[in-house]
Parts: C-alpha cells; sequence; structure tokens
C-alpha cells in the first residue's frame, strides 16, 4: 500500500507533467467503489478544467482546478482583477490510491492496461490514467463553488510539519502500542507500516511500548526520526515493495534502505543482532531487540 512518501512521488510526478494543462475529455469506468462522485458526473464536471496544481495532501493527491474555459476566458477579459481571482481553485478533483492505485501519464497511443478506471485526456496530448486492480482507490470531485461540497482537508495531522507539542499531544492518554498509534490515519496522516517500523527502529523504541508510558524525549526522538525517514523516502522516489510506481512507471529506491521493515532474521545494520518480527495490530512487525528499547 502506498504511504506518504510514495503518494508524494506521484504528486510531484504528476504536478511537473500536467500543471497548467487542460482537460479536454474524460471517460470513466463502471466500477461503482471507484467513485465517491457518480462517474458521469465526474467526467462531466473535469472536461474543460485547467490542472493548475497537483499535490499531496495526507495521503491523498489533489488536483486543485481552474473554472471551466468557457468562463474563465470570459472572466479573463474582465480586467487583470478578476483574471487573478480566475487562477484560485474552482474546484478539486481528489484521488486516494488504496492498495493498488496507479496514476500514470502517458501518450494516448500507449496501451491501456486492464483495471484502468479513468482517462483523461489532456489538451498538451498527453493521457493522465487511473488504474487500480484491487479497487480500493477512490476518485472525488469537489465543486468549490457549490455550497455543499468544502476544501478537501486530510483526517490526521501531518508528519512533516507537526510541531514537538502537537506531537506528543496525539498520544497522549492512548493505552495502545506505540506502533498501533502509528498507523491509525485519524492521528497521523500517510504512516503505514514500512515507516512506522523504520521510524522505530530509529528513534530506538519497541513497537509493543505503551503509548502513554514513553517519556517527552523519546516522543520527541520519534517525531524527528518519522521526519526524516519520511523525508529521506521522499528523495529517494519512494519504496518499490509490491508493485508500487510513480507517475512515469518507474520504481522507487527507499526498500534499498530499510533496517527493519521486513528483514526478519537479517542482522541488523547497526548491531547484527537478528532483525525479529512480531504480530501486532494484525500487522508483521519488525524491530532489533537490541538497539530498541
Ligand atoms: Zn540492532
Amino acid at each position: 500500500m502506498p504511504e506518504l512518501p510514495e503518494v508524494e512521488t506521484v504528486a510531484r510526478g504528476v504536478n511537473r507533467r500536467v500543471r497548467g494543462d487542460r482537460i479536454v475529455r474524460a471517460w470513466f469506468g463502471k466500477r461503482p467503489q471507484t467513485f465517491k462522485t457518480p462517474p458521469s458526473r465526474q467526467a462531466r464536471s473535469l472536461a474543460g478544467r485547467t490542472i493548475l496544481a497537483v499535490h499531496r495532501t495526507g495521503k491523498h493527491i489533489v488536483f486543485e482546478l481552474g473554472a471551466e474555459a468557457s468562463a474563465a476566458g470570459a472572466m479573463a477579459r474582465q480586467g487583470d482583477a478578476n483574471a487573478n481571482q480566475a487562477a484560485a481553485p474552482d474546484a478539486q478533483w481528489i484521488v486516494h490510491l488504496g492498495m493498488t492505485g496507479r496514476l500514470l501519464v502517458t501518450t494516448p497511443d500507449a496501451p491501456v492496461a486492464p483495471h484502468t478506471h479513468a482517462r483523461l485526456d489532456l489538451e498538451s496530448g498527453n493521457e493522465l490514467r487511473f488504474v487500480d486492480p484491487r479497487r480500493f482507490g477512490r476518485l472525488e470531485f469537489r465543486n468549490l463553488r457549490s455550497r455543499k461540497d468544502k476544501a478537501f482537508v486530510a483526517p490526521g495531522a501531518e508528519p512533516l510539519t507537526i510541531g514537538a507539542e502537537a506531537f506528543a499531544e496525539l498520544f497522549l492518554d492512548r493505552h495502545m502500542p506505540i506502533k498501533a498509534a502509528l498507523l491509525k490515519q485519524s492521528l497521523l496522516a500517510g504512516v503505514g507500516n514500512i515507516y512506522a517500523d523504520e521510524s522505530l527502529f530509529h528513534a530506538g523504541i519497541r513497537p509493543r511500548r505503551r503509548t502513554n508510558r514513553l517519556s517527552a524525549a523519546e516522543l520527541e526522538r520519534l517525531r524527528l526520526a518519522l521526519r526524516q525517514i519520511l523525508t529521506d523516502a521522499i528523495r529517494l522516489g519512494g519504496s518499490s515493495v509490491s508493485d508500487y510506481v510513480d507517475a512515469e512507471g518507474q520504481r522507487g529506491f527507499f526498500q534499498l534502505e530499510h533496517c527493519v521493515y521486513q528483514r526478519t532474521d537479517e542482522p541488523c545494520r547497526r548491531c547484527q543482532t537478528p532483525i525479529r518480527r512480531i504480530e501486532l495490530a494484525g500487522r508483521g512487525t519488525h524491530f532489533c531487540p537490541i538497539c530498541q528499547r
């Protein structure tokens, strides 16, 4: 499942290739699970809009969209003040990759993969495709001009920017193991099994430790370790375990830097003790019995 660094990598790659482009027409499949907004409404609403920017919010990829072409043109003609207004997002297209979702920028003649649920034709001649074999991904359209749609806000705090105090507060009074707390998306957005295990290793904390028993110093080590690990992983294009690829279909390289995740019985990179694996919160959990206390 893609975690924060993989989603960030995809969002940056897509942004680089489609920012400023215009959606000419959109085609959506008929598998109902994939669509939080009915596919016919998404197709109709996306056509004609300019992609102002693409970015990550939590584990979601958010497309900030301009007004439909005719309206934007009319506003631009009204003069500078209104033209500036037209650059503020008018709508959002929100993509959640789920477990196996891929967002790819291709040429129209590239073979269409099985399980392609959405295709957006762009003015540049490129095509944006959403492919998702297991269909846990979600596509949603929000019209920010309508009264009932609001701009997307991710559940949970952003681990790259959260401060020491707010971080410690998230874990106050929680009796669950720290590993389970890290996985809770309502607390921190985008941390999954890989980066939970890796950050606990770098912070020197055992995954089973009760959250409310961690000292302020330990929580701060964890916050800094998590930020460092996520930043390093983004720099290396994420971790390609199973089938993750970025917007250009390229694999990431952070899996080569893993210290504990899926290294059961291999020697710890610091102390050579075999890495141990336990089940915790229903997930395989990896740690060094010497380096983590
Ligand atoms: Zn060790």
